[in-house]
C-alpha cells in the first residue's frame, strides 16, 4: 500500500485543487496546508490540535459562530423528511416559503420576491440576467452594460469576475468581459485630494460617476453594482454623503441599483441589512454568506417590486424566465437558513453587531491610531481593517514585496488569531462572528498589537 496514505496533508497536495492559491507554491510544500477538523464558538481547530480564535468568521460568513448543533439537527431533521424537490415551474417547500417571507419582512425597502442560488457568485450572474430581461421587456434592447467599482467584489464567474474589480480576479483570464465599466473606489483616506472634505469626495466620486454614464450614453447604462461597505477591496466603509450622491445620479439616468450585501446581510454592520446602515435603496439585492452562516451554501436575489413586476408584464411577450438552476430552493440549505435566522433573531447578534461593534471599533481606534505601522484604521459594526503605510504622516504604500499584510497576518497566526490579510493592499482585515464577546474582542485587539509589532521590528 502507498505509504503516504497515512499522511493526509500529502494527499492533500497530490489531488486537491484549492481555489486562489499560488499553485506552484502550493506544490513546492512552500504554502502550508492546514487541515480544519472542528471548531465551537469563535474558535477553529486543525488536525494538529491547534486551536485559533478565528476573526474572520471563515470568509465574513460564520456568523452565528461554530458547532451550533441547532443548524445541524435542522438539516438532519429536513434531509430525512424531504431532501430535494426542485422548483421549477410552481414547485415549492415549506422551508423556502417561510425563510422567502421572513426576508422580504426583514427587508421592507420595497422588495417583493427572492430567487435562490447556493453562491454570492451565482447571486450576481442571476441579478445580470434579470437586468437583461428587464430592459428587453421596456424595449431598451441598447441598455445593457452594468458599472461596477475598481476594488469591487462581486464573485468569481466570468460575467461576476468582471464586476470584480481586483487585478488578481482579471489577470490571466482575459477580464473582464465587453460591458462591464468600472468608476472610482471610495476610499476616501487613499483617493481624496488635499483639502477635499469626504463630503467633497463623495460628490467628486458622482460626478465622475454620472461623467462615465454620458460619455457611454446613458440609454446604454442598465445598472450600477455596490457592496455597501466594500468588502474583499479592503473593508471601506464609505465616507459621508457617498451613497446619496450616487444614489441622485442613477436615478436620474434611470439606472438599476444592485445593493451586493452578500457580506453585509443579517446584521454584520449594526443593522439587518447595509442598505439600512447607509440609506440606500436598491432595486435588487445580493445575499448569501450570513444566510446560513455556512452551515450550508445559499444564495439569494431579492427583487424589488419595481423591476418584478415589469419581469410578469413582459412574460406574456418574451416567454417563462429561462433561468433556473438544480439547486434553487433547496430545501435542506432553505431549513439551515431558518433555524440559521432563528438564532441571529433570538440572539439579537444584529443587536451585539451594534454594541460588540462599537467596543471593537473603539479599542481598534484606541490601540492602533498612532502606531508607526499603521495609516488608516477602519470599519463599521463588526467588519474593520487596519491598513499598514509608511512615510511622514503614514500615507505611503509599502513596497509590495515587503508583503506586510501578509506578514501581520502569519504573525497573528502564531498567537492564535485568524485575521485575514485582504488580496490588494496591505490590510488587515476582521470579521468576527457575530456572536463576539467583549473579552473576545480584547483577545483579538491584544493578540493584533503583538503581531503587529513583531513585524514592525523586523522591518
Ligand atoms: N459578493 C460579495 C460582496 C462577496 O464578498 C462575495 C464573496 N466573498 C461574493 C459576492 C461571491 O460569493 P461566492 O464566493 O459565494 O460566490
Amino acid at each position: 500500500m502507498d505509504n503516504r496514505i497515512n499522511d493526509i496533508s500529502a494527499i492533500d497536495r497530490e489531488f486537491v485543487f484549492h481555489p486562489s492559491t499560488h499553485l506552484a507554491q502550493f506544490e513546492r510544500g512552500e504554502i502550508p496546508n492546514r487541515i480544519m477538523s472542528g471548531g465551537s464558538g469563535v474558535y477553529v481547530r486543525d488536525r494538529d490540535g491547534l486551536e485559533s480564535l478565528d476573526a474572520f468568521a471563515g470568509l465574513y460568513c460564520v456568523n452565528i459562530g461554530y458547532g451550533r448543533t441547532e443548524v445541524a439537527d435542522a438539516i438532519y431533521a429536513q434531509a430525512q423528511k424531504l431532501a430535494y424537490y426542485h422548483a421549477y415551474v410552481g414547485h415549492s417547500n415549506e422551508q423556502v416559503i417561510n425563510l422567502s417571507e421572513r426576508i422580504i419582512r426583514s427587508a421592507g425597502m420595497n422588495m417583493s420576491k427572492v430567487y435562490y442560488g447556493l453562491s454570492g457568485s451565482d447571486a450576481n450572474e442571476t441579478n445580470l440576467k434579470i437586468v437583461r430581461y428587464y430592459n428587453n421587456v421596456l424595449g431598451r434592447p441598447e441598455k445593457k452594460k452594468v458599472i461596477s467599482r475598481h476594488r469591487a467584489y462581486h464573485g468569481s464567474g466570468l460575467m461576476t469576475g468582471s464586476l470584480t474589480g481586483l487585478q488578481a480576479f482579471h489577470n490571466a483570464f482575459d477580464l473582464p468581459m465587453e460591458g462591464i465599466l468600472h468608476t472610482a473606489c471610495p476610499h476616501y483616506w487613499r483617493y481624496a485630494q488635499a483639502g477635499e472634505t469626504e463630503l467633497d469626495f463623495s460628490q467628486r466620486l458622482a460626478d465622475e460617476l454620472e461623467a462615465l454614464i454620458l460619455a457611454q450614453g446613458p440609454e446604454t447604462i442598465a445598472a450600477f453594482i455596490g457592496e455597501p461597505v466594500l468588502g474583499t477591496g479592503g473593508i471601506v466603509p464609505p465616507p459621508e454623503g457617498y451613497w446619496t450622491a450616487i444614489q441622485a445620479v442613477l436615478r436620474k439616468y434611470d439606472i438599476l441599483l444592485i445593493a451586493d450585501e452578500v457580506v453585509t446581510a443579517f446584521g454584520r454592520t449594526g443593522q439587518y441589512f447595509g442598505s439600512h446602515t447607509y440609506g440606500i435603496e436598491p432595486d435588487i439585492i445580493t445575499i448569501a454568506k450570513g444566510l446560513t452562516s455556512a452551515y450550508l451554501p445559499l444564495s439569494g436575489s431579492i427583487i424589488g417590486k419595481k423591476v418584478w413586476d415589469v419581469l410578469v408584464e413582459g412574460n406574456d411577450r418574451l416567454g417563462p424566465f429561462g433561468h433556473g438552476w438544480t439547486y434553487s430552493s433547496h430545501p435542506v440549505c432553505a431549513a439551515a437558513a431558518n433555524a440559521n435566522l432563528d438564532i441571529v433573531d433570538g440572539e439579537d447578534l444584529t443587536g451585539n453587531a451594534a454594541r460588540t461593534g462599537a467596543y471593537f471599533q473603539r479599542r481598534l481606534r484606541e490601540t492602533f491610531t498612532d502606531h508607526p505601522l499603521v495609516g488608516e484604521v477602519r470599519g463599521v459594526g463588526l467588519m474593520a481593517a487596519l491598513e499598514f503605510a509608511t512615510g511622514k504622516d503614514r500615507r505611503d504604500s509599502f513596497d509590495p514585496n515587503l508583503k506586510i499584510g501578509p506578514r501581520v497576518s502569519a504573525a497573528a497566526l502564531e498567537h492564535g488569531m485568524i485575521a485575514r490579510a485582504m488580496p490588494q493592499g496591505d490590510i488587515l482585515g476582521f470579521a468576527p462572528p457575530l456572536v463576539i464577546t467583549e473579552a473576545e474582542v480584547d483577545r483579538i485587539v491584544e493578540m493584533t498589537l503583538a503581531a503587529v509589532n513583531h513585524v514592525t521590528e523586523t522591518l
